[in-house]
């Protein structure tokens, strides 16, 4: 039977994915920890995953639609064992989210298995997929990552390592793999380094790559440190091997988007705690357009430490006024009509006891289709406030991203269509205010080294070659 969302589609840019490898010389609990570290990256998607296992000849594959907890059985584990592994949460960004997307990807080549987890979009994706098709290559599959793993497996070269020196160079875009051969694991980042990618050292022997160091964290690494932008890093047992394989992009671009919403709190991207720069956003915020209120609250969670900074800055007071299902996600049970009409009330409630006669400033981290934010301004004033004002800790989000991120396009952004006065009209706020440009990168401690494209335009790399999400499909029987 179909899993169904609960609420509509939630007004974030979605993320994305989360990648993980680990290799170890024991092989001890190896499918348990790659599982904990998926289970920490799980915010990063949540509509598939899975992990696939070497024992250093046979490589094993298990992965399935849902949440991690539910993919991943004390059944489906038993048979992933080994000592090297890599795996994957899914957000589907290329292609839809149908069975045949979820990775790893695992093909068997004439160099023996390989598997391949991705986080990113490769921009000329079509253009490379057009040419293995015209090669005689069969695919699949409707993802960019099919084509990684079909180019490394048809690549010249003695070792893995030397078919991704010559293959990456053709891929333009946003790329933080993770390959699993029989007897190592490979990571490798993108020269610019869109999305993130860390390393660190097992307590037991060996190490692991992950999406975030909140991953890493969570099986207890340490001398934990960025892939750099170009570089490969390999893991075989109690070994590691850094190479710089490309030279970096001179201009850097790493995606700003990770401080504001996606990444969590705890976890630290380009050596600064995420947490600590979402409370400086929320300073920044307070200082641009403060208003007389009586309370801050944040639109849980994602906003909660913007809420701490602007309450600090502005000397309003925060405190709780939404309260957020914790627990939302999938059901196999649909909404009645008059549920689904009342859109985030399946996710929020509000807190009347703190709103009731209140001058209120929600925080939110973004706005993007414009979806909820008018319900929730709604519905903080069902519960009493008097005046609502809406401070969002980005700039307004005009341009759509090719880069690894579920925006949709240009057309459906309602900040490239409205201005903000017409925006605060629209969600019936007392009043609106986004963040600005400069203010923003103050809090980021950065004036370069960013890819801001979803607000500026200003693309790192040419896209006029990206794929609509979904442009794949036709070409799938
Ligand atoms: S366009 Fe926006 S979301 Fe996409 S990579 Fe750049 S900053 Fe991140």
């Amino acid at each position: 039977m179909k899993q169904i969302p609960v609420m509509a589609e939630p007004d974030h840019p979605r993320e994305e994915c989360g990648v993980l490898g680990i290799s170890t010389p024991h092989g001890d609990g190896i499918a348990e920890m790659a599982f904990f570290g998926l289970f920490a990256l799980q915010h990063r998607g949540q509509e598939a995953a899975g992990i696939a296992v070497s024992d250093g000849q046979r490589a094993r594959l298990h992965k399935d639609e849902g949440l991690v907890s539910n993919i991943f059985t004390p059944e489906a584990m038993a048979p992933l064992s080994g000592y090297h592994a890599i795996g994957h949460t899914r957000y589907s960004t290329t292609g839809s989210n149908a069975h045949r997307n979820i990775q790893p990807f695992l093909v068997e080549t004439m160099h023996g298995p390989l598997a391949v987890a991705h986080n990113g979009n490769i921009v000329n994706a079509s253009a490379l997929r057009e040419e293995l098709l015209h090669r005689g290559f069969g695919l699949t599959a409707t993802s960019d990552t099919e084509v990684i793993a079909l180019m490394l497996a048809a690549a010249g070269g003695r070792t893995w390592q030397d078919r991704l020196e010559r293959t990456i160079p053709a891929w333009k875009g946003a790329f933080s793999l993770v390959l699993l051969a029989a007897d190592e694991v490979i990571a490798v980042r993108d020269p610019w380094g869109f999305r993130p990618l860390s390393v660190g050292r097992l307590p037991h022997g060996g190490w692991t790559v992950a999406s975030e160091t909140c991953a890493l964290a969570t099986l207890g690494c340490a001398d934990i440190d960025e892939v750099q932008p170009g570089e490969i890093v390999t893991l075989r047992g109690s070994e590691i091997a850094r190479h710089q394989a490309l030279t970096p992009a001179p201009r850097s671009a790493r995606c700003t988007f990770e401080f504001i919403y996606f990444s969590r709190p705890d976890s630290v991207w380009d050596g600064q705690n995420v947490h600590h720069v979402r409370q400086r956003l929320g300073v920044e915020l307070a200082r641009e357009s403060h208003v007389d209120a009586d309370v801050v609250i944040p639109v849980p969670d994602s906003s909660i430490p913007a809420a701490i900074g602007y309450s600090a800055e502005s000397g309003i007071p925060h405190n709780d006024g939404l309260i957020k299902n914790r627990y939302i996600g999938r059901t196999f049970i649909e909404p009645t009509q008059d549920m689904r009409e009342r859109g985030v009330a399946l996710k929020f409630n509000a807190l009347s006891e703190n709103l009731a006669g209140r001058r209120v400033v929600m925080i939110d981290d973004s706005l993007v289709r414009g979806t909820t934010a008018g319900p929730l301004v709604q519905m903080v004033r069902d519960a009493g406030a008097t005046e609502v004002h809406l401070r969002i800790t980005c700039p307004p989000i005009t341009h759509a991203c090719h880069f690894g991120v579920d925006m949709g396009h240009d057309s459906d952004l309602m900040a490239a269509r409205l201005s903000v006065p017409e925006i605060a009209e629209h969600i019936g706020a007392d009043s609106l205010a986004f963040i600005s440009y400069d203010g923003m990168m103050r809090a980021v401690s950065a004036s370069e080294g960013y890819c801001n494209a979803c607000f500026t335009g200003d693309y790192p790399i040419p896209v006029h070659e990206a794929q609509a999400k979904l442009s794949f499909e036709g070409a799938i029987a």
